[in-house]
């Protein structure tokens, strides 16, 4: 019996899904608790369940910290049943240097769902748990030799590094149709749907491959087909569900940079109503390559000229836990149930995508010629990007708490942000709109401690809490 949660604060659910169905099909039984589990309700449930397996999932950062604290908790408790690490921010390395040693049962990371069934197998044998148990620790323990010495990845100085921005030059767009926040309610449906990418969609299946492709595949092509055939009936299914919906809130401000902050102007006067602070890139660079930041998009407030940003929110997935309660879908409809949420996933980035176009062509018209195909769309070739929050060009999380103060998507389309900035309904997707011609999406990196302090500093916070959420890019051992 496995017992699987995705942890506080955190709403990962369709790999976990995936791990509980390739598990069940495995003769394992599953007791799902779902998302935002607190540490207290795991063990509880685990104790009473009397789960032999406790499997804990995550996808942002926070849920790093907060998966030591379910293990701490854990062996405070006195539990000894084998403990399951996955999610896209958790890595062997993170298990073995922080979960691992605060867990006196064995704790093993799994990297994808096909793992999970050979791991629990080995982990529940009488046989071999022992000796596999005794494998992984010491496979653990040299992890933690080799990384015992201090992380240090070489980065330039911050003030070098800011003087190496790239000059902002002057592009003259038009302004926007409004300013501050406006809600779509009813968005047109079907535009939407014909701009879904699939390829994500098989990803999310754990299948490989490019989208049309795929389809015909030698050797996934006959699933392949079968699953988008039932993604298909899916969205007929949800698009007659009356509670479901797909919405937006997208918001236009005047900006301008203040060195690295996005200062951005109430939409009723011209002050400062809220900042963005931006990271910027620090890695070793040769000669003439800039160190990049989403701030240099933006007018310099030294330039004086009118500058724009947008902002947005949208979900593909409003109502979807109200209408999977109302199918009633028993265990046996797993697949149904996950097929559902990937298809919503579908719904939130085509609705990113909807909004974004609508936004260069029209709302806010600086390419209101563009005209593209689905397939230019997905390869992003139009002019200006839409970075979103925890993506390598902006990757701390928080920037959706600024974001969502100013657009309030949970008083108007009902999407919430968790105390570790998660978005809920998981099908969401929020960011920023940045229409400059050399706009390009990049990856900042590892930041030094000297650029850590400085933006602890505009955040007013200690540089603790700093390195606490930013703790996959320090440069440095805090
Ligand atoms: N068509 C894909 C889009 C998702 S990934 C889908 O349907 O799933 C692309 C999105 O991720 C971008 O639109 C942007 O919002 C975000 N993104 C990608 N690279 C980024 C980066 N380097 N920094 C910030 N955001 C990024």
């Amino acid at each position: 019996k496995v017992l699987m949660a995705t942890v506080k604060g955190d709403v990962h659910d369709i790999g976990k899904n995936i791990v509980g169905a390739v598990m069940s099909c495995n003769g394992y039984e599953i007791v799902d608790l779902g998302v935002m589990v607190p540490a207290a309700k795991i063990l509880e449930e685990a104790r009473k369940e009397e789960a032999d397996i406790i499997g804990l999932s995550g996808l942002i950062t926070p849920s790093l910290d907060e998966m030591v604290h379910v293990a701490k908790e854990m062996e405070r408790e006195g539990f000894s049943c084998p403990l399951l690490i996955g999610g896209a921010t958790t890595s062997r390395v993170h298990t073995a240097l922080k979960i691992a040693p605060v867990y006196s049962g064995p704790v093993v990371h799994v990297k994808d769902a096909s793992l999970a069934v050979g791991v629990s197998q080995k982990l529940l044998s009488p046989s071999e748990k022992i000796r596999y148990a005794q494998a992984v620790q010491e496979e653990y323990e040299q992890v933690r030799k080799d990384r015992s010495a201090p992380q240090i990845v070489e980065v330039e100085p911050y003030q070098a590094c800011l003087s190496r921005r790239e000059a902002w030059t002057p592009w003259n767009p038009p302004a926007p149709s409004w300013l501050g926040a406006r809600v779509f309610d009813e968005v047109p449906l079907q535009e939407v749907i014909d701009l879904i990418d699939w390829t994500p969609f098989f990803t999310s299946w754990e299948m490989h491959g490019r989208y049309p492709a795929i389809l015909s595949d030698p050797v996934v092509g006959v699933e392949a087909s079968r699953l988008h055939m039932d993604a298909l009936q899916m969205i007929e299914r949800l698009r007659a569900e009356p509670k479901h919906a797909c919405r937006a809130v997208v918001g236009f401000y005047r900006a301008v940079s203040d060195g690295d902050d996005i200062v951005i102007f109430s939409p009723d006067d011209q002050t400062e109503q809220a900042r963005l602070p931006m990271l910027r890139q620090q890695g070793k660079r040769g000669t003439g390559r800039a160190s990049r930041s989403l701030a240099d998009l933006i007018a310099p407030i030294e330039a004086g000229v009118q500058d724009w940003i947008g902002l947005f929110c949208v979900t593909g997935g409003a109502g979807l836990d109200d209408i999977l309660a109302e199918w009633e879908l028993k265990e046996s409809d797993l697949y149904h149930s996950i097929q559902a949420k990937a298809v919503c996933d579908r719904f939130a980035e085509a609705m990113a995508e909807w909004a974004h176009l609508q936004a260069r062509r029209s709302w806010w018209g600086y390419a209101a010629a563009e005209d593209l195909t689905v397939e230019q769309l997905i390869k992003e070739e139009f002019q200006g990007i839409r970075p979103a929050p925890g993506y390598p060009a902006c990757p701390d999380h928080r920037l959706k708490k600024t974001i969502f103060d100013l657009l309030k998507p949970s008083e108007t389309i009902g999407v919430n942000l968790t105390e570790s900035c998660a978005m809920h309904p998981t099908a969401s997707v929020s960011g920023m709109y940045f229409g400059h011609p050399s706009s390009e999406y990049f990856s900042v990196g590892r930041i030094g401690k000297d650029q850590a302090a400085a933006y602890s500093a505009r955040r007013h916070e200690e540089i603790s809490e700093t390195e606490r959420w930013m703790q996959l890019y320090l440069a440095y051992n805090p």
